[in-house]
């Protein structure tokens, strides 16, 4: 929703992260929309800023061990 402040946030040396873009519960989400969701989000952030966040912050605190496996795998840190 502000892309102005996302940008001078990253120019002034703060680390950007995804919170996801529906913020939908990931715990009762099929990885399917898990995955379409991350890829939403990471793509605006990119287009934002310039590269694909490497900070997580899942909704509600909940995620389930398939998706921080697959977070993982695409090089992604989880933060509570
Ligand atoms: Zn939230």
């Amino acid at each position: 929703m502000y892309p102005e402040l996302v940008k001078r946030m990253n120019k002034e040396g703060h680390d950007i992260g995804s919170h996801s873009f529906t913020h939908v519960n990931f715990a009762v989400a099929d990885m399917e929309t898990f995955e379409a969701d991350m890829e939403q989000s990471e793509e605006l952030i990119e287009k934002t800023i310039g590269y694909r966040p490497r900070f997580f912050r899942p909704p509600y605190g909940n995620i389930t061990l398939d998706q921080v496996i697959k977070l993982e795998e695409s090089n992604n840190l989880i933060i509570g």
